[in-house]
Order: C-alpha cells, then structure tokens, then sequence
C-alpha cells in the first residue's frame, strides 16, 4: 500500500514526519475522512469544502485546490488493495524550531493522506446491519466541536469509556442535558414518525452524512425533518435513534446505556431512511 505525504506517494515505513511538527505537540491540524465504493468517493465536495472551513478557522494557509485533493484521492484508491476503501487526509501547521504555542509564520503545512479498507457498503437489512448498543455521557469536550480538529483527546476518552463498558460509541449531552452528538457521529431521534437531529452550532461537527440525510430527505421524502434541541429524556424515550457518519451511514441504535430503543431492533424509519440514503448517496 501507499500513503501520500507533501506530494510524493510512498510506502507508509518511508513516510517521515519531524517530531517538531505542530500536529505531534500541539494536535495542531485538520481531517476528513471520505469513504469510496468501488472507486467512487461520497461527499467529495462537501468533504474539502468542510476541511478548508477548518483550515481557515485555525489560519493554516494551504493552497490545495478541490481538483488536487481529488487527484491525491483517486491516486491512493488506485493505488491500495480492496473495493471499498477510507481516504483520511490530514493537514498540520508544520514543523518548528522551537515549540511556541503562538502560530509560528512562515512554515510550511504537513500534508499527510492514506487509504484504510472499509468492511463494505452499510445496508438497509435490518438481519445485516450493524446495529449499536451505545454509552451516554456528559460531553467534557471543548467549545469549538465544529472544528475537525486531529486534536482527538476528549473524542478518544469518551469512545473509550464506551468501549470499556462493551459497547460501541458514546452518545453525549451538554450541562442543560441537551444531546450534542457521539465521540465520532452525528445523532438523529424519531418519536411519533417524526425525524429530529440538534441543530448546528459550536457543540457539534457538522457532518457530512447529517447534511445528506437532510439533503435526500427534503429532496426524497414526505419526513417531517426537525433541526432542534434535544432532550436527554426525549432520546432515552425515542422510538428511534440513529448515529451517523460517513463510515456508518445510517446506523440504529438499539439500546442507549441501560434503555432498551422502540423494540430493540433497528426500526422501520431507519430501513426507510437507510434505504434511501443507498439510492441517493452519489448524487451530491
Ligand atoms: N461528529 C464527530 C465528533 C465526528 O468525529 C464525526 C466523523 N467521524 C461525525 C460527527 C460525523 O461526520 P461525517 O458524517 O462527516 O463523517
């Protein structure tokens, strides 16, 4: 297999990266993660476009057009084994001299990317789907979760404290016992048919594959789709509840800590919503 790293292709041991660089002492940077069937990437657009937000936002100046990034995209899918594959793409501030927490001018950015196999396409069955037994927790994260930061700690303790307790990610809510989102997904509940997600703002990244379900939903479907604040209780009391993100799409929550979700099943508005997202997801 092959990585990318500041314009050249190599294999992963001959990649070498300056321990000075910000990304190791500060988690000074930005990423995306784009995931690709068959060669075809999901999102592209909205993907780049979300991490130049980032990268302007923590004034990295980096002059990597859209039309580049999808060539080093289309290069490592190429170039590395398997149909169905993650790209991750990472961007630091660089290496320093001297490490300074003010922005040091002048240094170039780290630009890093490398393809990991996914198992394969998330499906609408609710016999085959991975469904997710969750963790809720107070989200102990900082005030700019909007920011893709690589800088991963709180995310890291939270899914860990999950996985600790057997389960599979962490649902979190903030000190007025308002859903946020999960360590590494979005959240959406449906209560009496209706579909709610909490609106965008600081607490939560804006992903992706939320925006595409909103997107395909107006677009696809009579749903009443709600973007509102979302109670602890409202989601313990859900009919269902779902966690997405690029690599699980839409993903049902059966059991959130000891709360069984609706039957324990995956439900039929997920089928239905799941089902959709596979006919429209290449569109955008
Ligand atoms: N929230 C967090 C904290 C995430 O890390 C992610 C991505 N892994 C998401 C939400 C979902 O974003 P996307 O749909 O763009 O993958």
């Amino acid at each position: 297999s092959l990585v990318y790293l500041n314009g050249d292709y190599m294999p992963p041991e001959q990649a070498k990266i300056s321990p000075m660089d910000r990304g190791f002492l500060f988690g000074d940077g930005i990423y995306e993660v784009v995931p690709a069937y068959h060669g075809k990437m999901l999102g592209f657009d909205a993907h780049i476009q979300r991490m130049q937000s980032g990268l302007a936002a923590i004034d990295i100046e980096l002059d990597y057009t859209a039309q580049q990034w999808r060539q080093i995209c289309d290069t490592l899918i190429a170039k590395n084994p398997g149909p169905n594959q993650g790209i991750y793409l990472h961007v630091s501030r660089g290496a320093d001299s001297k490490r300074n927490h003010a922005y040091p001018q002048g240094i170039t950015p780290t630009v890093f990317a490398f393809c990991f196999e996914l198992p394969g396409e998330p499906v609408c069955d609710p016999e085959l789907a991975t469904s997710y037994h969750v963790s809720l927790e107070q989200d102990k994260r900082w005030q700019r979760c909007n920011i893709k930061s690589t800088a991963l700690l709180g995310n890291v303790m939270h899914y860990q404290s999950g996985a600790a307790a057997g389960n599979k990610e962490t649902i979190l809510f903030n000190s007025d016992e308002q859903i946020t989102e999960a360590s590494s997904s979005n959240v959406f509940i449906v209560k009496d048919g209706v579909i709610s997600t909490p609106p965008l703002d600081h607490q939560i990244l804006p992903g992706i594959t939320r925006w595409l379900i909103l997107t395909i939903l107006a677009e696809h479907s009579d749903f009443a789709v709600q973007q509102r604040v979302i109670s602890k209780a409202e989601l313990l009391n859900a009919d269902e509840v779902w966690i997405t993100s690029a690599t699980k799409e839409v993903g049902p929550v059966v059991k959130v800590a000891d709360q069984v979700i609706g039957s324990g099943q995956p439900g039929p508005v997920w089928q239905q919503v799941q089902s959709l997202f596979s006919q429209h997801k290449f569109d955008y």
